[in-house]
């Protein structure tokens, strides 16, 4: 049975939302990148709320690993928390029953728990608000230095966050960005009236202007690059109040199509592109 001990980490799972792979390392982050070195992973899912389920079972993304069985895969990859909390004994047996990462670190290890996210899927009315002593929904979908800004930590518990981050979502805006000048997907738009419909994505109709399309769609791209460049210096605002022993695992809940094989966006969608996200993590060095 793991035991709380005067050496227990903070941990702080970042998700960005809807962020590719790709887009991540196009981005170059120079701040991020002091956790570790960036992996390509692959999510369990395809959108956000099943997505943030099983990261919040514990399962962060995998490496698609061949020739090993998923039980010991989960076993290996659960031994990893032992590092994230500075903890001995973690094993997947210890989440039995509930398999809620929350509610281990509450009950069991005696963490402070919160949750901060931008897309309304994840409200705190979900059943994804369970095991956190406090669980909010920003006032903007894409505000992560409002996050920072509220993060406390104290000497007496560990603390755990988990932070969603949407300036990754679409529309990929900056906070300072008025919502009028936000892109405009034609063919697709009405699935994004409100954001909080988040079953974003589909195959976009065949549009007659075919060049267009790919250079929306590469415009999207970029403004989803700058969205992380933008983040890696919210990240250092992050970086710089939290104590020594933090972990911190960024990562995002899916990826996102940006016109391949006439997809958008990520959801009802069958393609590599929509797993595969960046993950890095580690202390601060
Ligand atoms: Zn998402």
């Amino acid at each position: 049975m793991a035991r709380l001990t005067p050496h227990a980490n903070n941990y702080v799972l970042i998700i960005l939302d809807s962020c590719r792979y790709d887009s991540f390392i196009e981005a170059r982050p120079r701040v991020m990148r002091r956790l570790g070195d960036v992996e390509q992973r692959w999510s369990y899912a395809s959108w956000t709320a099943p997505s943030h389920y099983n990261l919040l079972s514990g399962l962060l993304p995998h490496n698609s690993p061949k020739q090993v069985f998923a039980s010991d895969y989960y076993k290996r990859d659960f031994l990893k928390f032992s590092e994230r909390l500075g903890l001995e004994g973690i094993t997947f047996k210890s989440l039995i029953p509930t398999l809620y990462f929350p509610v281990f670190l509450k009950e069991t290890l005696g963490y402070r728990t919160h949750a901060m996210v931008s897309l309304p899927v994840l409200n705190p009315r979900t059943v994804l608000n369970h095991g956190f002593d406090t669980y909010r929904l920003m006032d903007k979908h894409n505000d992560m230095r409002a996050m920072v800004r509220e993060m406390r930590f104290t000497e007496d518990k560990p603390s755990f966050y988990l932070l969603n981050v949407g300036e990754t979502h679409y529309p990929y805006a900056l906070p300072d960005e008025p919502p009028e000048n936000w892109p405009r997907i034609s063919g697709v738009h009405g699935v994004f009236k409100h954001l909080d419909d988040e079953m974003v994505g589909g195959q976009l109709k065949t549009s007659t202007d075919a060049f267009f399309s790919r250079t929306k769609m590469r415009d999207l791209r970029d403004r989803q690059v700058k969205a992380v460049k933008y983040l890696d210096g919210v990240m250092e605002e992050l970086f710089d109040i939290v104590p020594n022993n933090t972990y911190i695992t960024i990562t995002a809940d899916h990826g996102e199509l940006f016109g391949e094989a006439g997809y958008f966006g990520h959801g009802p969608i069958q393609h590599k592109k929509v797993l595969e996200v960046p993950f890095l993590e580690g202390k601060l060095r």
